[in-house]
Order: C-alpha cells, then sequence, then structure tokens
C-alpha cells in the first residue's frame, strides 16, 4: 500500500493536513526531518505513518509515561502494533516487550529518554534493525526552552551506540528561532527537511472577559455548555480546590489535578476525565501535559497565566479533533500580582548564578507583558497571538472576542489630557511614579489616607474628574495603555508617560478610543449541523461511550468528536459509505461500524 492507502486504511483519513506530507515524504527517502507544528497539528502520524512503511522498528522517544500509554492504546485501536517502554512497566511485563520486540512483534516502539542507558534495552535494541528514531517534544533538549529535561541529552549518545545510524526525526510545537537551533545542532540532524506548518488553530474561538465575579462568570459559561468536555486551568492548588468544590455542589461533573495530590488521586481524576465520567476538570497546569483528549470542548482559564507561550500550549488542549471549540481567559488585575509572585519566588533552581537569574526574571517579565496586553487589547486576539509567535496573519479573523464585537470611535481627548497630565504631575509632586489605583484616585478627589498623606490633594489635577466614576476612568486609562500612551512597569506595577503621551499634551494631538456598539454574537461549537444532525450525533455518541466500557478504552480512542460530527452529517448507510467517514479508518470499521450503522439505520434521515 502506498502512503495515501494507509493513511486512509489505519487512520480513516483521505487527506494529509498541511506539511504531515513533505514530512512523510522525507522519512521515505532517508532524510531527517523536523516538523514545528502547532499542538493538535497532527505530528504523530508524520511519524507513525513512515514507520509503518519502513523495513524496521521505528523507536519514539517521548518524554511523558501518560502519553506514551494513550498513544500506543491509539495505535491499537488503529489495528498498529506496538508498545512502550517506560519505568510504569513491571520487570516481568519489561522482559515481554523486550522479547517481542527482538522477535520483529512491534512497528513502533515509545521509550522514556531515561531508559536509553538501560542494559536491558540496550541489548534487545542492538539485536534489532531500528530504521527510525523519532524525538517527540523536541524541544526538551534545549535549555532555552521552558521545559529542559537533561535526559534528552541522552538520545545523541544513544544513536551514535547503533551500528547503523537511522532517520532521526524531530517534532516540537515551540517556535523560537533559539530552541529550533538547539534542537538541529544539539540532535546533529542531517541538512533535514524542515517544515513549519502556521501555529494558527482556526477551530479555536479566543475571548478574554472582564468580569465582576468571575465564579458568576464561570457559571454562566458553563451552563451554555452542558455535557460539553472541557478544562478549567485556575493559577493556584487553592483556587483549584476552591472551584471544583463551588462547580460540584452546583451539580456540575467536576474533578480536579493539581501536584498537591497524591498520585493515585491524580491518575483516577485524570482517568475520569478521559473516559467522560467528569465533564469538566478544574486543574493547574501541572495538568494537560501529555493529555491527549482530542474532544476537550472549551478551556476556561479562571487565572491569567505567565506568558502566551503557556497559555496557547494550555488553550490548544482544546479542539484538537479539529472541532471547533473555545478559548476563554477570566482576567482580574489580581492575576498580574500572583504572576509577579510566582516570577518573583519561582526560580529556585540552584545552578544558576545571580547573573542568569537576573536574566530569567527578565525574560519572564517581558512575557508577562505580552500576556497582560493580550488581555486588555482590543485587536484580533488570534492575530495578537500569531504575531508574537512571528507569525503573519490577517488583520481581522472574524472568530475571536475582539472581531465578534463591533466598536465604534469615541474622542477621549479632553479626558486623555487630565489623566495623562495627572500622571505627571504626581510625578513631579513626588519624584516618582505610582500605580493606576492612586491615579485614579487622585482624579477622582479620593480623601482616601494615602492620597491625603502624599498630599496629593494639593496637585492641581486633583479632583478633576470628579464626575466620573472610579471604574470608568480605570477603562480609559486602560485603553490609553491600549494606545501606547501609558505603560505599565510590571516590576513596580507603576504607570508611566510614553513619548506618544507628550504628544498630546503638548502637540494637542487627538485621542480616539475603540468603544463596544453591541455585542455580536457568534454561535459557539457547533459546527454547522443542523437539527437532525445534532439529535443523531447524540445517538451516536451514546453508542460509543457504551462501546468504550465495553472495550475499556476512553471514547474518544473509539471516534473523534469531529467523526461523529462527520458521520452524522455523511448519514451513511453501509460499510463503504461508513469509510469515507473522516477518521474512519480499515480497523475500526470492522470493530465498530456495525454498531454504529445499527444506530445510523435506526435514525431517520
Ligand atoms: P499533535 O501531536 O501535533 O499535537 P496529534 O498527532 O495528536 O497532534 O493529532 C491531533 C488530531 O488530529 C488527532 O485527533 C489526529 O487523529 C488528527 N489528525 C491527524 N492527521 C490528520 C489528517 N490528515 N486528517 C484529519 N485528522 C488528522
Ligand atoms: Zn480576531
Amino acid at each position: 500500500m502506498d502512503k495515501t492507502a494507509l493513511l486512509q486504511h489505519y487512520f480513516g483519513y483521505g487527506q494529509f493536513r498541511p506539511g504531515q506530507e513533505e514530512l512523510v515524504d522525507g522519512i521515505l527517502a532517508g532524510r531527517d526531518v523536523f516538523g514545528i507544528m502547532p499542538t493538535g497539528g497532527g505530528k504523530s502520524i508524520c511519524y507513525q505513518l513512515p514507520g509503518l512503511m519502513l523495513p524496521g522498528v521505528t523507536l519514539v522517544i517521548s518524554p511523558l509515561i501518560s502519553l506514551m500509554h494513550d498513544q500506543v492504546m491509539a495505535l491499537k485501536a488503529a489495528g498498529i502494533p506496538g508498545a512502550y517502554v517506560n519505568s510504569s512497566l513491571t520487570l516481568p511485563q519489561l522482559r515481554a516487550v523486550y522479547r517481542n520486540l527482538i522477535q520483529g512483534k512491534y512497528k513502533i516502539v515509545y521509550v522514556a529518554p531515561e531508559r536509553l542507558e538501560s542494559e536491558g534495552f540496550l541489548d534487545a535494541v542492538m539485536r534489532m534493525n531500528i530504521s527510525m528514531v523519532a524525538v517527540d517534544e523536541a524541544h526538551c533538549i534545549s535549555q532555552w526552552g521552558q521545559d529542559f529535561r537533561p535526559s534528552y541529552l541522552r538520545i545523541v549518545e544513544f544513536i551514535r551506540l547503533l551500528p547503523r545510524r537511522p532517520v532521526i526525526a524531530a517534532f516540537t510545537a515551540t517556535a523560537t528561532a533559539k530552541v529550533r537551533d538547539d534542537v538541529k545542532r544539539i540532535l546533529g540532524l542531517n541538512a533535514p527537511v524542515e517544515v513549519v506548518t502556521g501555529f494558527d488553530r482556526p477551530n479555536l474561538y479566543f475571548e478574554v472577559l472582564h468580569p465582576e465575579g468571575k465564579e458568576a462568570e464561570l457559571l454562566k459559561l458553563l451552563e451554555k455548555r452542558k455535557r460539553k468536555s472541557g478544562i478549567v486551568y485556575c493559577a493556584t492548588r487553592k483556587s483549584v480546590e476552591q472551584i471544583c468544590q463551588y462547580l460540584c455542589d452546583r451539580g456540575y461533573a467536576a474533578t480536579r489535578y493539581h501536584a498537591g495530590l497524591e498520585e493515585r488521586e491524580r491518575t483516577a481524576n485524570q482517568d475520569a476525565f478521559l473516559y467522560d465520567e467528569k465533564t469538566i476538570m478544574v486543574a493547574t497546569n501541572a495538568f494537560g501535559m501529555g493529555i491527549d483528549k482530542s474532544n476537550v470542548n472549551f478551556v476556561i482559564h479562571y487565572n491569567m497565566p505567565k506568558s502566551l507561550e503557556a497559555y496557547y500550549q494550555e488553550a490548544g488542549r482544546a479542539g484538537r479533533d479539529g472541532s471547533n471549540a473555545d478559548c476563554i481567559l477570566l482576567y482580574g488585575p489580581k492575576d498580574v500580582q500572583t504572576c509577579r509572585f510566582f516570577i518573583e519566588n519561582g526560580s529556585d533552581n540552584e545552578d544558576l548564578t545571580p547573573q542568569q537569574r537576573e536574566q530569567i526574571k527578565k525574560q519572564d517579565y517581558e512575557r508577562l507583558e505580552a500576556m497582560v496586553t493580550y488581555c486588555k487589547t482590543r485587536a484580533c486576539l488570534r492575530g495578537w497571538i500569531l504575531e508574537y509567535f512571528g507569525q503573519k496573519h490577517p488583520e481581522n479573523c472574524g472568530a475571536c472576542g475582539s472581531c465578534a464585537k463591533e466598536y465604534e470611535k469615541k474622542d477621549i481627548t479632553k479626558e486623555a489630557q487630565m489623566i495623562l497630565s495627572c500622571v505627571r504631575r504626581i510625578r513631579d509632586h513626588l519624584g516618582y511614579y505610582v500605580g493606576k489605583p492612586t491615579v485614579a484616585r487622585v482624579l477622582q478627589g479620593s480623601r482616601e489616607k494615602k492620597v491625603l498623606e502624599l498630599k496629593l490633594n494639593e496637585i492641581s489635577t486633583y479632583g478633576l474628574m470628579k464626575t466620573v466614576g472610579r471604574t470608568d476612568i480605570r477603562l480609559m486609562i486602560d485603553r490609553l495603555e491600549d494606545g501606547g500612551y501609558l505603560t505599565t512597569e510590571l516590576e513596580h506595577q507603576t504607570l508611566r508617560l510614553t513619548e506618544k503621551a507628550g504628544n498630546v499634551l503638548h502637540l494637542g494631538e487627538t485621542v480616539e478610543i475603540l468603544v463596544l456598539k453591541e455585542e455580536k454574537l457568534l454561535p459557539i461549537g457547533e459546527d454547522g449541523m443542523n437539527e437532525n444532525e445534532r439529535e443523531l450525533f447524540d445517538l451516536l455518541r451514546e453508542c460509543r461511550s457504551a462501546l468504550a466500557r465495553e472495550h475499556g478504552v476512553p471514547p474518544f480512542m473509539i471516534f473523534s468528536n469531529a467523526t461523529l460530527t462527520d458521520m452524522a452529517k455523511k448519514h451513511p448507510k453501509n460499510m463503504t459509505e461508513l469509510k469515507r467517514v473522516s477518521g474512519v479508518g480499515e480497523m475500526k470499521a470492522g470493530w465498530y461500524g456495525r454498531d454504529f450503522l445499527k444506530v445510523l439505520k435506526g435514525a431517520n434521515k
């Protein structure tokens, strides 16, 4: 079978996604390859497919045990013989895997980098024909990345030990140039075929909300997403506990995950989420690395993460199967303080010199600044993210919180002059800049102790905006910041004037801001199904749940939501038609086809 036939046969897909074919071809031609694709871009197929076609075995090096287990389950579910080697196996299990390995029973074997030195493993490997070494999450080899893993350096040694150098295929979702160069250099990729696919995830809808009360807002969001599966990320363990309890008290099937829980509970909760027994996972960022659940319909951030890198990675766990999904961030000013606390107290790595530590801190503050700007911008949110990752994009994406709203221009030159000159006057008066709340208080003419103690009531702009509420003053300050007239220095949280502010104060430049006209609501995650199709989708999903229970696998490993959606739309009547549904391969059609066809037959079109 050729590669396209195999793609259909094993994975049930009629077409390659962007970048996949080039990488597959590169590997089959014996070249090293380097694939840089976003989470959910479809990296696995890039090595699994050629792995099936090459004469020997493909070793996949992957950092996370849970990921390996899922990947191998998914392989088996597609009818591909695979195995994994890591510390979760018992000795007898390990021996069995090695025995089968030597006998050539597997085509694809996942292995943890720590195992590459173990004698048993090396012994088995030396007796096999290794065609390819695929390095997943290849950025872990770089010290510049956020997840450096020293054990990844062993890969290089290991490859040198092999009697014949196999093809090396590296994959990552991290785009920065420094990390990319590191991967190529350290792994010693030999003139690799390099493919960078776009970082855009068109099926994700992005939005930032600035709610008065986050708990109430969260309930509102979940109310609209009943029965859908999603993750709620919180900044701290404590808030995970609180929010999870809060949701459970209100009848939601929520579970929790953070590093403070016992291993046993973590695994149990994770499984409950994977198997759709619990639909909502409330977690810290400890959850998700290596979680391969493809039917996550929404990711809500209860708190702002500390960088856009982290945000995009976490939010990107939504909609991996390609169906529409929502990424919503609930922003509150306190979030900035939490992040600052983490930055100030975060780096406990003893190996770092004070200079290195300073450098990291500086980088962290820069990242935080970009994150905060994302939360406040009125520009296209997708555009902002892509820009950050160095990718071109249209001005307006049409599917984010900013693009979904209509704004009109409003002239606030007078107010801007008051605010900017107040910032200047306070600075002249005290000799230093102060934070946003103080500026707002002075403009409002507040009698609060701090204002009076600093004698800020004596400056000329005191009480200048008495008639405007404090919230509105704060909002205008935010808009001026957004427009580049003011900037917050994050380390000390002080509000400073920029050069642009001078134009307003001295040259009479007009200031216009965008204010909300009316909210244009976009339909959420409906995937263009009509009512009949949605009903059918629900029936198909029930069928999937029953099969999942019977076979003891997570539902999404049987078919993804995207596959069920396509099935509901195409309404196949027989096996041939069923195989035309995206994601229905030969094996799965054989194992589950009959059950789904029964459901389809029962439903009238
Ligand atoms: P990554 O490892 O890049 O995060 P995965 O390999 O897990 O992404 O793939 C994400 C999802 O996309 C999976 O559900 C996978 O089955 C699906 N997928 C991969 N390739 C294709 C394709 N050519 N057509 C349709 N779906 C695909
Ligand atoms: Zn947009």
